[in-house]
């Protein structure tokens, strides 16, 4: 029976690639405990290169195609945020342009996920990724503007470019001495891929000169853009820190070019340019809510400042429906603020508004989508958005 079988289906056997899982590739992490059974895979999610973070994956599973196939996360509840599986959807993709959202089960120690590949290879990552390609793409696509110039900041420890992009109108509006200087900066913390694409949306709308909103904006203001402060972090498929095992978001007080170049050279030039209002992007794993936190801890903290954050939370709330201020963390108490936080940092430090602003891993319960789940697209219309509370506040 089983010789008749082979000789039916010769090109079957053939053609089937064995079951694998791959992740040489931008951003790839996990490990393998066990491939020998489809309906029990066996994996174990990585920590960074140089530190304890663990929680981003992202994973080519090849030679599966509609063969249903049961993934299990065998250390999730021993990851850095356990809270994050709750509730929690992986991000797969067929075609690595569209990504959705499979949903899973979490006893407290396993993640478990469920899947039938529609093609030979399918694709699972924590979230939708923003590659170093895409970044390149994103830096050299903006500085084809007029009103773009492109600063090399320095290197990281492997490398790259820490990459600034300024942006202005020199053709008309207020003398560039009165014009507010906004800084907006991505990804310190590097699986928090949404921050770029938050990012790439924002410069989408900054630079469609068919925008009153942002034509006027750039008439009024200077824009310093840093799309992802960690990109070491970001190819090496790091969750939290950079190469030398950094966590950013602490290094703001007293960075070092042997530790956090990528802090010490964005810093150093925030200091030269001065700042009258910053904003950090990040993803938060636990909660599923857009939301911002504020420098109310600070002992600089003023009754302008605290004036200025609600006129922008009201400004964006009444612009957007996915930003909301009812869920986020809770108000600091003054004189509480971490000053190692590059929010706590820079509103010390300048006397300004800064926010740090926060996106879901999951989605937005007050506006979910079960297909996508919180997603690349959705940061870029969010990402965009922002430019009204900046007009109202301005
Ligand atoms: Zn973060």
């Amino acid at each position: 029976r089983s010789t008749r079988h082979r000789t039916l289906f010769p090109y079957t056997t053939l053609f089937r690639s064995a079951l694998h899982i791959s992740t040489q590739f931008d951003a790839g992490a996990i490990e393998v405990v066990s491939l020998s059974d489809p309906r029990h895979i066996e994996l174990k999610i990585r920590p960074d290169n140089a530190s304890e973070f663990a929680q981003w994956f992202h994973f080519a599973l090849h030679g599966a195609k509609g063969q249903p196939v049961t993934l299990r996360f065998l250390n999730a509840g021993a990851c850095a945020y356990p809270k994050g599986w709750e509730g929690y959807q992986v991000v797969a993709s067929h075609d690595r342009q569209s990504w959705f959202r499979i949903d899973t089960t979490f006893d407290g120690t396993v993640m478990t996920a469920q899947a039938t590949p529609a093609g030979d290879c399918m694709y699972f990552a924590y979230f939708e990724p923003y590659s170093h390609e895409l970044h390149l793409d994103l830096l050299a696509s903006a500085a084809q503007s007029p009103h773009v110039t492109q600063e090399r900041l320095g290197s990281t420890l492997d490398g790259r470019d820490m990459a600034l992009l300024r942006i202005t109108d020199v053709s008309g509006g207020l003398p560039l001495a009165e014009r507010k200087r906004v800084w907006v900066i991505a990804r310190q913390h590097p699986g928090e891929t949404m921050a770029e694409w938050f990012i790439e949306g924002f410069l989408e709308r900054l630079l469609d000169t068919d925008d009153a909103v942002s034509r006027v904006l750039l008439q009024r203001s200077v824009f310093y853009v840093v799309p992802n402060m960690n990109p070491d972090g970001a190819v090496r498929g790091n969750l939290r820190t950079n190469a030398a095992g950094a966590n950013l978001n602490r290094e703001w007080a007293a960075p070092t070019m042997e530790r956090s170049p990528e802090v010490f050279l964005v810093r150093q030039k925030m200091l030269a340019t001065g700042v009258d209002l910053c904003l950090d992007v990040h993803g938060d794993e636990a909660l599923p809510y857009n939301f911002v936190v504020g420098s109310e801890g600070n002992p600089g903290y003023t009754p302008q400042v605290a004036a200025l954050e609600d006129a922008f939370k009201n400004a964006w709330m009444a612009n957007c429906p996915d930003f909301q201020d009812q869920y986020n963390y809770g108000r600091s108490e003054p004189g509480t603020a971490n000053p190692t936080l590059a929010t706590n940092w820079i509103a010390q430090q300048f006397g300004c508004l800064a926010l740090t602003i926060e996106m879901p891993f999951k989605d937005n319960a007050q506006l979910p989508d079960a297909a996508t789940g919180w997603s690349g697209a959705r940061s870029k219309r969010l990402g965009a958005s922002v430019l009204q509370p900046l007009l109202a506040v301005f």
